[in-house]
């Protein structure tokens, strides 16, 4: 082989590699969730045996809050006590993906060289319903390659990135003294999917008024199962001041998470999803495949023309995708294989 070039390297092999801390095989494997090819279902099943072990925060709160710096001192802290630490940087408002978007930024500079720590920039809604299917399978990918902390840090502008913030088991929401923090987060529903609350630049005036209108506001918040009561971390992330105190939280959510079973139905609830989204982006692929951008586009037309009602034209996907399926093979699943459980 000539100096320079790589050959394509089976799913094994990338796996393995990625196991033994090789960055470019996890980077590899990503980009398999990312741009799926026929080798994601291969390495989907390889890793399925293999994840389930870390420890996965999500990380949301508005822009400007101080989240990557927050991210960059908490990679660290972990780093300290030797976790291996991946980090998914989600911008849902972005159409850049698979850079290094968080990894270019000065403060996540120092983990740079680090090998065990992995960080990644993914964006957009791609392919196959985007985020809510990609970040799961990303996190999945790091999870299995062995790293312990997993971190998802989300843009806190909607909804999207609620739910993926609930697909960590630990959701920390960041919020900072300044224009309306509070409400805002209130107003995005993220006081509800919270564990941990942290007031950033606890160093600014305006910061103790921020915890007292959070505890108050949380304090209305109906007690979620089995009773966990999220606190209120204050830290001041550029000095790294309050982050153990943060780690010592999230220390506590998983042990309770754990302990009262709630970790399991977290997971139970997370794969049900996922298995749903799939289901449903894999459905509409096939349907497309049949009649086309053109075809879809034709049904769309004729329900803004009042020509079909959409129950109808959704009735038109839902033959055509059937009618695929008997095409590919007298049964959907051609072995019966996936369908032993
Ligand atoms: P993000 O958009 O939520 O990821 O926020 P960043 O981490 O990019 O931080 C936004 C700005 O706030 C940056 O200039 C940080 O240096 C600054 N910052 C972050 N944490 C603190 C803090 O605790 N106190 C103060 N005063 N500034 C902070």
């Amino acid at each position: 082989m000539r100096p320079g070039t790589s050959r394509v390297r089976t799913v094994g092999e990338l796996f393995e590699r990625a196991r033994a801390g090789d960055p470019r095989a996890t980077g590899q494997l990503l980009s398999l969730v990312e741009n799926p090819s026929d080798r994601l279902r291969e390495a989907m099943e390889l890793l399925a045996r293999h994840a389930g072990h870390a420890a996965t925060i999500g990380v949301t709160g508005a822009p400007g809050v101080g989240k990557s710096t927050l991210v960059a001192a908490l990679v660290g802290a972990y780093r300290q006590v030797g976790s291996r630490v991946g980090v998914l940087a989600v911008d849902p408002s972005s159409p850049f993906t698979g850079g290094a978007v968080l990894g270019d930024r000065v403060r996540m500079q120092a983990h740079a060289t680090d090998d065990a720590v992995f960080i990644r920039s993914m964006a957009s809604r791609g392919h196959l319903g985007g985020l809510s299917w990609a970040t799961p399978q990303a996190l999945r990918v790091l999870d299995a390659v062995g790293f312990d902390v997993v971190v998802v840090e989300t843009v806190g502008v909607g909804q999207s990135e609620v739910e993926i913030a609930g697909l960590a088991d630990s959701t920390v929401v960041v919020l900072a003294p300044g224009l309306g923090d509070g409400i805002q987060a209130a107003k995005a529903g993220i006081l509800e999917v919270g564990d941990v609350f942290v007031v950033n630049k606890s160093d600014r005036d305006g910061a103790g008024q921020v915890v007292r209108d959070l505890t108050a506001m949380l304090r209305l918040v109906p007690p979620g199962p089995h009773a966990w009561t999220p606190p209120v971390v204050r830290t001041v992330a550029h000095r790294e001041e309050g982050i153990d105190a943060l780690v010592v939280e999230l220390r506590r959510h998983r042990d309770w998470l754990t302990t009262s079973g709630g970790l399991a139905e977290r997971r139970r609830w997370q794969a049900r999803e996922e298995v749903e989204a799939l289901a449903q982006a894999e459905f509409l692929a096939t349907a497309r495949s049949v009649l086309g951008e053109a075809g879809v586009s034709d049904l769309a037309d004729a329900v803004v023309r009042g020509a079909l009602d959409p129950y109808t034209a959704a009735d038109r996907l839902v033959q055509a995708a059937y009618r695929a399926q008997h095409a590919a093979s007298s049964t959907p699943y051609g072995d019966g294989s996936a369908l032993v459980l």
